[in-house]
């Protein structure tokens, strides 16, 4: 049986957002003494409270049930618990560690707990064991097993095969004293049968108990029922989707390695996946070897680097995608007519270096207004600008507008050049972030369209910040907050989203509403060298 508390639900029609109901008050229930008195040690809020259950299941089951906390005691539900008001739970106290490199004094938050029988799932540990490691403590999620007596090193190796951490004897039995309300396990390490002995490893434990208090706190006060706003459209684009596709079917079809120049797609996620099937990421040309196959990433590349390539005999498989190819195109054909280019776009940015390439004796970058009143063109009546394909709409909107003024004779690219993707998700990132406390917006830092996010949600007056996944979520950025803006960015794989989601269900009940300002049906074909 395998029970996960709490839950997100979708929501319904007529469905308003509910103010956050926040902590009243963290609850901490430690089994032993010594253990209960570092994390008193430890905390710091005076709403803060720790009981004592008592060493072993059968005991921490009848302190509950004493303390008319046990909601498996049917004879006390709907009575007033003894464990008075609380907010949110959390089990602190120590364990013996069972993974082969934990040492003494590691944490190990709970992502599940089982008993051999029930097995119950907390999401959102991997942001409670984020928050440990921000506060310099050592910290990781996973499961932890809840057994009946100590245990000898065999049993140990076995549970450590089974994907288990670490192993106590209480926390299986207590977790119901949660009740419904968000509840986190926390256990210190004193004795993980591979490193020095109870005594040293006790007092690393609860040195790190005492350390980890604070953070719980930090962590129930980021307790609360809420509304997250899903942005949509967000994640994946039509681009991404085909530049992805390429490597993995160039892997598939060819086999490892496949080197890919520039990371694929601007994300940490992605890449690491990649990786993992085979693709080598590389930065230049010349980390490849003769005659292998490198795919060219989507942000595009410039002429010399194509050159490059076919001098040195490389398979190329293009993954460009369609709409910067285009703008090269544009690019080529303003040059080949006399015109001065004026790029608005961002230095240092691949997809501006490439489009640069294209014709880099008739082509400048301008990225502010001031730059567009230093431009000296060989012709003022002879202007044309284009745009990296990521900017944010408006500020690109303004550069365009002082590039207008100073050369209204300016010829215009033929159609937009910020992507219908990068649009869309501003538009959608805009319409949640009016009504949202906070904006989490999945994407990596060298993602501009998911920086763009970020800012086109600060712009609007709410806070917004960038995250790779939900363990980057500070939960001090949570503190007070009722309704969550979520969106991703365009190379933001889908699954981010979802796991952010499931993290915060980890601190109440969520509900989701989405919130669609137009839908998307743009598809790429795949370049001939991958199509099967
Ligand atoms: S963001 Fe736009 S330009 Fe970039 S890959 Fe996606 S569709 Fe293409």
């Amino acid at each position: 049986m395998t029970e996960t508390i709490p839950q997100s639900r979708t929501a319904e029609a007529g469905d308003a957002p509910e103010p956050g109901a926040t902590s009243a008050g963290l609850l901490v229930l430690a089994p032993l003494r010594f253990e209960a008195k570092a994390v008193r040690r430890g905390l710091r809020e005076p709403a803060s409270r720790v009981q004592r259950t008592g060493m072993g299941a059968t005991r921490a089951s009848k302190a509950l049930r004493l303390a008319g906390a046990d909601p498996r005691t049917p004879e006390k539900a709907g009575e007033e618990s003894k464990l008075g008001p609380f907010g949110a739970m959390v089990v602190m106290g120590t364990a013996g560690g069972v993974a082969a490199d934990l040492k003494p004094g590691d944490l190990v938050v709970a992502t599940e707990v089982s008993d051999g029988t029930t097995t119950v799932a907390l999401p959102g540990a991997d942001l409670l064991a984020a928050e440990l490691c921000r506060a310099g403590l050592p910290a990781r999620a996973g499961k932890i097993a809840t057994v009946p007596k100590i245990i000898k090193s065999a049993e140990r190796a076995e549970l450590a095969a089974q994907g288990y951490l670490a192993v106590d004897m209480e926390t299986s039995a207590l977790l119901g004293a949660a009740n419904g309300r968000p509840v986190a396990v926390i256990r210190a390490v004193s004795d993980s049968g591979f490193g020095p002995g109870m005594v040293t490893g006790g007092i690393a434990a609860l040195r790190s108990l005492r350390r980890a208090a604070p953070v719980a706190e930090l962590w129930a006060a980021a307790c609360a029922e809420r509304t997250v706003l899903l942005a949509g459209p967000r994640s994946f684009c039509a681009g991404v989707e085909r530049a992805i596709e390429i490597v993995e079917r160039a892997l598939e079809l060819r086999g490892a390695p496949v080197y890919v120049r520039k990371q694929i797609v601007h994300n940490t996620r992605v890449v690491a996946d990649l990786e993992q099937r085979g693709a080598v990421f590389v930065d230049e040309l010349d980390e490849v070897p003769d005659g292998a196959t490198v795919v060219f990433s989507a942000h595009g590349v410039s002429p010399a680097v194509r050159d490059t390539a076919s001098d040195r005999g490389l398979s190329v498989i293009d993954a460009t995608c369609p709409l910067v190819s285009k703008v090269h195109a544009e690019a080529r054909r303003f040059a080949r007519e006399g015109y001065t280019v004026a790029l608005i776009g961002h230095a240092g940015h691949e997809e501006v270096e490439g489009t640069l390439g294209e014709a880099p004796d008739s082509t400048v970058l301008v990225q502010t207004a001031a730059d567009v009143a230093a431009l000296s063109p060989r012709d003022p009546s002879k202007v044309a600008y284009l745009m990296q394909t990521t900017l944010a709409v408006d500020e690109a909107a303004d550069v365009a507008g002082a590039l207008r003024e100073r050369f209204p004779q300016m010829r215009a690219p033929g159609s937009d050049d910020i992507c219908y993707a990068t649009t869309n998700r501003q538009a959608a990132v805009h319409a949640v972030a009016a009504d949202a406390d906070l904006v989490l917006v999945a994407g990596s830092k060298n993602s501009s369209n998911s920086v763009r996010l970020v800012e086109r949600s600060e712009r609007a007056g709410t806070p917004a910040y960038l995250i790779d996944g939900a363990s980057d979520i500070e939960l001090s950025w949570l503190s007070g907050v009722s309704v969550v803006g979520l969106t991703a960015g365009a190379s933001a794989p889908p699954a981010v989203v979802s796991e952010i989601i499931t993290a915060l269900s980890g601190l109440g009940t969520v509900t989701v509403t989405e919130r669609v300002t137009t839908t998307e049906s743009v598809q790429f074909g795949l370049p001939r060298e991958v199509r099967r």
